[in-house]
């Protein structure tokens, strides 16, 4: 499994997962190793699983132990392992993949809400703006990647990268992050795996 492939399923997720939920998955240890997870501290609150009615319940510390109030089960222990969380480092990826396309007017924050401008390219057929949005499923995002946009001076040519989905547009071609590029194992550089250049005449 390319380890891009964790990376998007982390960033479509939109949330913080357990350290010990990711740790035996192919590619973890590289992505946090280069810089693409982050280590976002302790989990304030927990789903109980362990009694007959599921609920929330906020993290305690007492007694020198990790737990929370389970109203069947009382005091109910929590592994120091299972506090840390980590999150993708999109301010790190976005620098990342501007580096690999060797893009021109980088925007190192988001444009508007979660879209961000990775820069642009310079190709044969004129320069293309490539996008970057962590999820392109339904008409929401599509919404929103247009919103933000409309904020950006005009781009003949764009190419919206997203974590997941694909989502077909009007004004933007799109790809998805794991067809775009793959990590290298030894450096964590990102090697493009699509020419820009075959893109042609995108709207
Ligand atoms: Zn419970």
């Amino acid at each position: 499994m390319n380890p891009v492939d964790l990376l998007s399923e982390m960033i479509a997720l939109e949330a913080a997962a357990p350290t010990h939920s990711l740790r035996h998955r192919q590619g973890y240890n590289d992505l946090l190793g280069f810089g693409f997870f982050r280590e976002t501290g302790a989990i304030s609150a927990v789903v109980c699983a362990e009694c007959s009615d599921p609920h929330t319940a906020q993290i305690k510390f007492e007694d020198s132990t990790y737990g929370y109030y389970c109203p069947e089960l009382c005091f109910v222990e929590l592994a120091r392992e299972r506090m840390n969380t980590v999150t993708p480092n999109l301010p790190f990826l976005i620098g990342q993949l501007a580096d690999a396309f060797d893009c021109k007017r980088r925007k190192a924050t988001p444009v508007y809400g979660e879209t961000w401008r990775i820069g642009s390219v310079s190709t044969d057929q004129g320069d293309i703006v490539l996008c970057f949005l962590p999820r392109l499923s339904d008409e929401d995002d599509a919404r929103q990647l247009a919103d933000a946009l409309s904020r950006e001076v005009h781009a003949p040519s764009r190419l919206v990268v997203s974590a997941e989905g694909q989502l077909p547009i009007s004004i933007a071609m799109t790809v998805t992050l794991n067809e775009l590029v793959e990590m290298s194992p030894r450096n964590g550089c990102l090697i493009p795996q699509f020419d820009l250049c075959t893109l042609g005449d995108v709207p």
